[in-house]
Order: C-alpha cells, then sequence, then structure tokens
C-alpha cells in the first residue's frame, strides 16, 4: 500500500512542478522586448559596437536580443531577409550596401505597421537613397545627402529651426565630451533624466538633413566651431512617427572601424548613452519606459563612464 502511494504523490508533485516551470517559462518569455540588432557592414566598428549594444539592452532584464548580421561589403546581399515580424524592434548598427527590394519592402511594412526602431550613430549614413528610410531616421548624413534630402534641423532662440538653404548634410568636428541638453522633459525616454549631462567624448553629428516629418527632436548638444564643428545646437536624440511604428534616433555612439572593447570606448561606455538607448529601445517597442534612472546618470558637469566591456568581437 505504501509504495504505490508515494510513487502516486512523487509523481503528481513532479508533474505539478513541470506544470509550474512550463508555466512560468512561457510567461517569463512572453513578458521580454523581442530585439533584433542589424549589422554586418559598416564604416565603423560594428564588429565591437554591435556586441556592446546587445550587453546593454539584455542586461537591464527587459530584452531578448538576437543579431542579423549581413553579408560583407559588394557581397550578394539577396539571402539578407531577416524576419523582422517577429521582433518587437529593430536596432540597426548597419550602413552599408543596399539591402534587396524585397527586404526594404518587409522593413517598411514592418515599422508602418506599428514595429520599433532604433537609429544608432552611422545608421542614419546608410541608404541616402531610399526615401522611406529617411523619413523613418528623420534626419541623415552623407552619403551625397544634400538640400534634396530635406531641410537642416537645429535648435535655435529656444524653439527648432528648419531650414531649407542648399548645402552638403552630415558632418562632424573632433571627437570631444559634450553637453547633452534635453528640450523634451516629459517624454517617456527623457523624463526623469537630468535636463543637462555630459557625454564621454564622442563624435557629435551636425548639419543633418532630412524630411524631418513628425519628428520630435527630444534632445541636442552644441557642435562648437572652436572644435570644428557647425555653430549649431544640433538634434541628437530623436523620435519619429512612421506609420503606426515609433523610431528612437540617437547620434551617440561612435565606434572606429579598428576599435576593441578592451579599450577605453568613450562614446559607448558612457551611462547617458547607455541608459537612452535602453530606454529609447524600450519606448520603441511598447511606447513606454518602465526602467528608473540610475543613480550614477551623468550630471550637467560629471561624466561617467563604464569600464571597457572587454566582449568578443563578432567575427567579419
Ligand atoms: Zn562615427
Amino acid at each position: 500500500m505504501n509504495k504505490p502511494m508515494q510513487w502516486m504523490a512523487v509523481g503528481l508533485m513532479a508533474s505539478a512542478v513541470m506544470a509550474m516551470m512550463t508555466v512560468s517559462t512561457c510567461a517569463g518569455a512572453a513578458e521580454k522586448i523581442s530585439v533584433l540588432i542589424l549589422t554586418g557592414q559598416n564604416n565603423h566598428g560594428w564588429h565591437t559596437g554591435t556586441p556592446i549594444f546587445e550587453k546593454v539592452l539584455e542586461e537591464t532584464g527587459l530584452f531578448e536580443v538576437d543579431v542579423a548580421q549581413s553579408p560583407g561589403p559588394k557581397a550578394d546581399m539577396s539571402s539578407y531577409q531577416p524576419k523582422f515580424a517577429d521582433y518587437d524592434v529593430v536596432v540597426s548598427d548597419y550602413n552599408g550596401d543596399d539591402w534587396p527590394e524585397a527586404t526594404q519592402k518587409a522593413f517598411e511594412a514592418y515599422v508602418k505597421g506599428g514595429g520599433g526602431f532604433v537609429v544608432v550613430h552611422a545608421a542614419d549614413n546608410s541608404f541616402a537613397n531610399w526615401a522611406e528610410y529617411n523619413k523613418m531616421i528623420g534626419l541623415g548624413g552623407w552619403g551625397g545627402r544634400n538640400e534634396k534630402s530635406g531641410p537642416y534641423v537645429y535648435w535655435e532662440d529656444g524653439k527648432i529651426v528648419r531650414n531649407t538653404e542648399k548645402g552638403r548634410g552630415g558632418h562632424h568636428g573632433a571627437q570631444t565630451p559634450y553637453k547633452v541638453t534635453n528640450r523634451v522633459t516629459d517624454h517617456p525616454i527623457t523624463k526623469g533624466l537630468p535636463i543637462e549631462w555630459m557625454h564621454g567624448r564622442d563624435e557629435l553629428y551636425a548639419l543633418m538633413r532630412g524630411p524631418a516629418e513628425n519628428m520630435t527632436v527630444l534632445a541636442t548638444a552644441f557642435s562648437d566651431k572652436a572644435t570644428n564643428g557647425s555653430g549649431r545646437e544640433e538634434p541628437v536624440l530623436m523620435t519619429i512617427d512612421y506609420g503606426s511604428g515609433r523610431v528612437f534616433h540617437t547620434v551617440l555612439g561612435h565606434v572606429g572601424a579598428n576599435d576593441t572593447s578592451d579599450k577605453e570606448l568613450p562614446a559607448v561606455q558612457c551611462e547617458g548613452f547607455i541608459v537612452t538607448l535602453q530606454r529609447g529601445t524600450e519606448w520603441a517597442a511598447t511606447g513606454k519606459v518602465t526602467q528608473k534612472v540610475p543613480a550614477n546618470f551623468p550630471t550637467a558637469d560629471k561624466i561617467v563612464l563604464r569600464k571597457p566591456f572587454n566582449l568578443p568581437s563578432l567575427k567579419k
């Protein structure tokens, strides 16, 4: 009598535990925001930057990150067809050859249909001739961009200016630490951040041009002529509504082509860069930000850098 009862009890307990595990695993997976990072070509160190972006997103516990690495420059791109629709948000660290038309159309449909998109640094140099991409990113630089790409957009006398004068799109001066000033303080991404905060040494993109439709400039930084800048207060964090999709665009985050993450990379070790990327990615995916602002967020006079990340690079 005793033995069969024990067996039954153990069996019941085991199935109860298994049922609980199954339920909690499913619930845990369902709660995470799925992220796809696009990478594989960039005039920057994508092989170093992408693992850093993956790490800082995953450390929040909110995101589950996959990476879609493209073929290299001048290679056949026809196989590059990431399954955008499987993800809540796509983060681009890509600046390279044009995608196949099917991939472009799939991406347009994905964002237009409500997908999230995060543009990091030189991802806004990409695809100067792809009209819908430029609507998504709001502003871009280089790649032959000029007055036909859209106005220059900058902050002057307390408001956003759209300047249609002729001229090239895309410039940066010498790398330098710089102060970021939040111009919209009640957006989920910027809410609770110091209004002014120091960013670690980085390129400051300037003279960007683009359609700039449905775009909100969350933060700007002064591009100083003393360091070969534009003399303008340039947009550095932006959001764009594209169809039903939400786009977060950060021009911060330079990683040099030959940089490795055992070295100091102040642009991406900056807690301000990291936290705004984490918050912007959550917002692009869900329209909300649940993350608390960390106590060590940089201030108006203090840069806060992490130690070198020391992550393995992606293979080219
Ligand atoms: Zn750069």
